[in-house]
């Protein structure tokens, strides 16, 4: 996910685009960049970091600011270290053509073997200079016109994208196109404003056109707008709308906080997961960092899953996973225990560390005493480039987008989904699994999202849950199997934002000390969905309930038993047991969120905490 900006018209293009930049910045900000078109010529200034190290950049390198059109990125990587020369634009080989790209190419490296067989080079690591690139060489190839050759490259790529592409000899005429990346488009009388989201905009313009799937545009200066079918090239009419939004609102879109819109996302986040990963016609799962280090994997003996916070809890998820589908013995442990005791680990050990930013110091820490022991460590991180990603044998990104809300949400779930993959493709390799699982899981995978979608849905009654409950001064949160460490991510999600004490236990352990809590005071979260233990956690609820516990359970669709003796009840879709904690954690975090948001606590920055630990 990043920030694109581009404008074309009669005003100087430069504050439009470094301001807009800012205000985009909340999508990706570890590099940006920017290329300004003059009458005899253009500049172009592009650094790692934050927009005001551009802006540094620019100033100090005596960069030229003048021109009527520009564009600018702000990054996000996803193939390629955040440093200079992997920032946007990026220039093709002949020098001519210029792009800013939001997505991912997933067909990039298929692409770029046949550009350097024909003589293409490559100053970055990212997939955006072959996309570029490969324009170049369609245009050259087909003797077309810009636009012709955008269009039919654009139908060879496979992947997600939006684009702003310019020749720079020609730069009164731009093109633009989407496929699952957003793009908005801006419009006045001769002039164009381009961006990722309307926020750059907005204070000019109230007319936009948001490009949907599968179009592209040709903008020319002082001309009508040229909107057109990717697939065809058919002529569409555009569609007008008129913005009726203050800033502020648009920065977290519909969503009062970061967190709320970020649990929104997870639908598609999780879906980012997977692409290019999961390919169900062909059942197969692509993870690079396992199938360059099969062997390891097939004759592990056992694994580690180090990790901190929210990461750990997903750390135990994995270990369910890893040792049902891959027969592995799985240990879990906390980085900050971890790193400061003499674990017997050696060179045949597989250590998995997983951390949302990839700087928590603890796991960094972990991940380096792992590496001196000799053992192979693969890192699950969501932010490119980030340190553990750097020090790792072999790892994956999750592909969430940047998080800003303090308590992770879409993370632990994106974290989940990488997890479910490992399993099955290992445990594919260790013939652990048979053929008709495998098919049937990673098939119910690759339609998990429309579940989480229909589940999200469940917000309304669990705003009317959190009215009851909101002055409470404990909770309970239990699950077991699979969902135990869901319970635990549940109750941390309600201690992080709304500052209630609560605990996270597994389901049958309360005999041994919680259940002495339990009074008519104590609401206690239980997840009883119908696979795992269903009838043992109808006991449980029955002890509650006979201490007359107030129950809160997130129950399947068409659920009776539990239903009958639940206070209240949150029903959400089947799924195998093996992918329900994608779903079952949806109800917990908008309960802590709508909690919090009750209280009037403030979400995105709960107290004493920080978004990366990046101290011990
Ligand atoms: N895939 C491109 C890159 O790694 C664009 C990423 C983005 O959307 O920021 O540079």
């Amino acid at each position: 996910m990043c920030g694109i900006i581009g404008y074309l018209g009669y005003r100087d293009a430069y504050p439009i685009i470094i301001n807009g930049l800012k205000k985009l910045e909340y999508r990706g900000y570890d590099s940006s960049g920017i290329a300004l078109f003059y009458k005899d010529g253009y500049s172009l200034c592009k650094t790692k970091g934050r927009v005001n190290e551009l802006e540094k950049k620019i100033y100090s390198n005596n960069i030229k600011i003048s021109g009527t059109i520009g564009i600018g990125h702000t990054r996000w990587a996803t193939h390629g270290v955040p440093n200079d020369l992997n920032a946007h634009p990026h220039v093709s080989n002949s020098n001519k053509l210029i792009m800013i790209h939001n997505g991912i190419i997933e067909n990039y490296h298929a692409i770029k073997i046949v550009l350097l067989k024909n003589g293409f080079t490559f100053k970055s690591k990212t997939d955006t200079e072959v996309f570029i690139n490969f324009i170049e060489y369609i245009k050259k190839e087909n003797k077309s016109s810009l636009e012709e050759a955008v269009r039919i490259s654009l139908n060879e790529i496979i992947g997600a994208y939006s684009i702003v592409v310019i020749d720079k000899s020609h730069p009164e005429t731009i093109i633009i196109a989407k496929l699952g990346s957003p793009l908005a488009l801006g419009i006045n009388d001769k002039e164009f404003f381009i961006a990722s989201d309307t926020i750059p905009f907005v204070n000019y313009t109230k007319n936009v056109i948001y490009l949907k799937d599968g179009e592209m545009a040709i903008l020319r200066k002082g001309k009508e707008l040229d909107l057109r079918k990717i697939i065809n090239n058919h002529k569409l009419n555009p569609i007008i709308k008129k913005l009726k939004i203050n800033l502020k609102q648009i920065e977290k879109g519909e969503y009062k906080y970061f967190m709320l819109k970020e649990i929104h996302e997870q639908p598609k986040t999780i879906l980012d997961t997977l692409r290019g990963r999961l390919l169900i016609p062909k059942g197969i799962i692509c993870i690079d960092g396992i199938e360059s280090n099969k062997n390891i994997f097939i004759n592990a003996k056992s694994i580690t899953i180090v990790a901190c916070g929210t990461s750990w809890h997903a750390s135990l998820i994995g270990e369910y996973l890893l040792e049902e589908l891959a027969s592995i013995p799985v240990e879990v442990e906390y980085a900050s225990e971890f790193r400061y005791r003499n674990p017997i680990i050696n060179k045949k050990n597989i250590i998995i560390v997983i951390s949302q930013s990839g700087e928590t110091a603890d796991t960094l820490a972990a991940l380096k005493l792992a590496k001196k022991k000799g053992a192979f460590v693969f890192g699950i991180c969501n932010v490119v480039g980030s340190s553990i990603a750097r020090n790792v044998d072999a790892g994956a990104y999750t592909h969430a987008g940047p998080e800003i809300g303090v308590a992770s949400t879409k993370s632990f779930t994106a974290q989940i989904t990488i997890l479910i993959l490992l399993a099955l493709k290992i445990g594919k390799y260790r013939s652990s699994i048979n053929d008709n699982r495998y098919k049937c899981l990673c098939q119910e995978l690759g339609l998990i999202s429309e579940k989480v979608y229909h589940t999200l849905k469940k917000d309304d009654s669990i705003k009317k849950i959190s009215k009851v409950y909101h002055n409470v001064n404990n909770f309970l949160y239990l699950g077991r199997g699979i969902n135990f460490p869901v319970a635990l991510e549940g109750a941390l999600k309600l201690k992080e934002i709304s500052y209630i004490h609560a605990e996270g236990y597994p389901a049958a352990e309360i005999k041994h000390g919680p259940i002495a809590l339990i009074d008519e005071n104590m609401p206690v979260v239980i997840i009883a969905t119908k696979k795992g233990c269903y009838n043992k956690i109808i006991g449980n609820i029955q002890e509650i309930k006979a201490r007359k516990g107030k129950i809160i359970a997130i129950v399947n669709e068409g659920d009776i038993q539990v239903s009958t003796l639940a206070d209240h009840v949150i029903k959400i879709p089947n799924s195998s047991e093996e992918l329900s904690p994608l779903i079952t954690v949806i109800p917990l975090q908008l309960l802590a969120y709508q909690i919090a948001y009750i209280r009037g606590e403030n979400v995105d920055q709960p107290r004493n905490l920080a978004k990366s630990v990046t101290v011990e």
